[in-house]
């Protein structure tokens, strides 16, 4: 057996059949050895930006179409908390309705990308045993459907997720997402999918920003520029705007993890800078 049918055998065995540096060589390639993927955070918002033609949907249709097309997409969702962080590693992730009280179109929606055990080992293999688990119960929730529907509609790219530790600090989470940055040169997209300033239990129905939003959504920005991840993490002692912008900070996280993942070159580029309901804030960024 040569060694092309080898590996078109090895596809069809059993999970992980194909060991790791088989899969690198292989399926990965060394076309991304000396680029680095770019990261994104997006604020994801209301989940009907996932079947509604607006201003959001479009930005993440332009996007998908601007991008290289990723090896696989490893998001991590404000919408997957777990005791411990885990990484999905299913064959075919099931797409998750996790909303109440959308309209039936909304629960319609698949998203039938694959999901890929061989990246998911490979991220395993990041961190030091026993500080990452393979998950097979989760799926793709709608922090990462809801915005690939539009940017990859095909859904044909390997999609799997990290999820968020509740137990660790902001702190320990910078650090846990910077075991990532070795998968960025292995072609995979990272997303972070939140929102900066997300605080559902003070909407306003008619739109206007709050101050203290606004406040935090600039001061997010300007700390984002100027590359003070210390002080975003530190985010318990920013104050009133940011306590009343950050009630739980599950939406914040994922901006963390991708500003961990910023190499000092890189540069910063925001779209999506809006505050919508009063106390969701859509800004989100591109690094590369
Ligand atoms: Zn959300």
């Amino acid at each position: 057996m040569n060694r092309k049918d080898f590996i078109k055998a090895s596809i069809g065995l059993p999970l992980l059949s194909m060991n790791l540096q088989e899969f690198e060589k292989e399926v990965i390639g060394d076309h991304f050895a000396e680029a680095m993927m770019p990261l994104l955070f997006v604020g994801h918002g209301s989940p009907m930006n996932a079947i509604e033609d607006n201003a959001f949907s479009r930005s993440w249709a332009k996007l998908g179409n601007e991008l290289s097309v990723p090896k696989a997409i490893l998001c991590v969702s404000a919408h997957w908390q777990t005791r411990g962080t885990k990484v999905t590693a299913m064959e075919q992730p099931k797409t998750i309705h996790d909303f109440g009280g959308f309209p039936k179109a909304l629960f319609d929606v698949q998203y039938p990308a694959p999901g890929s055990p061989q990246y998911a080992q490979l991220t395993m293999s990041q961190f030091r045993a026993g500080h990452i688990s393979k998950d097979f119960e989760w799926g793709l929730d709608h922090g990462t459907w809801s915005v690939l529907k539009p940017m990859f509609p095909k859904a044909n790219i390997p999609t799997f997720q990290l999820s968020l530790d509740y137990t660790a600090t902001p702190q320990q989470h910078v650090e846990i997402a910077k075991h990532l940055m070795n998968m960025r040169k292995k072609g995979v997209l990272i997303i972070g999918s939140g929102n900066i300033v997300h605080n559902l239990g003070l909407l306003n129905f008619e739109g206007k920003p709050f101050d203290w939003a606004t406040e935090f959504d600039e001061l997010a920005k300007t700390k984002i520029l100027n590359n003070d991840l210390k002080t975003l993490t530190d985010y318990k002692n920013l104050g009133k705007a940011a306590s009343l912008s950050i009630p739980t900070n599950e939406h914040y996280l994922p901006l963390l993890y991708i500003l961990a993942l910023k190499q000092k070159q890189e540069n910063t580029s925001f779209f999506n800078e809006s505050i919508e309901m009063g106390s969701v804030s859509m800004r989100s960024l591109k690094i590369s």
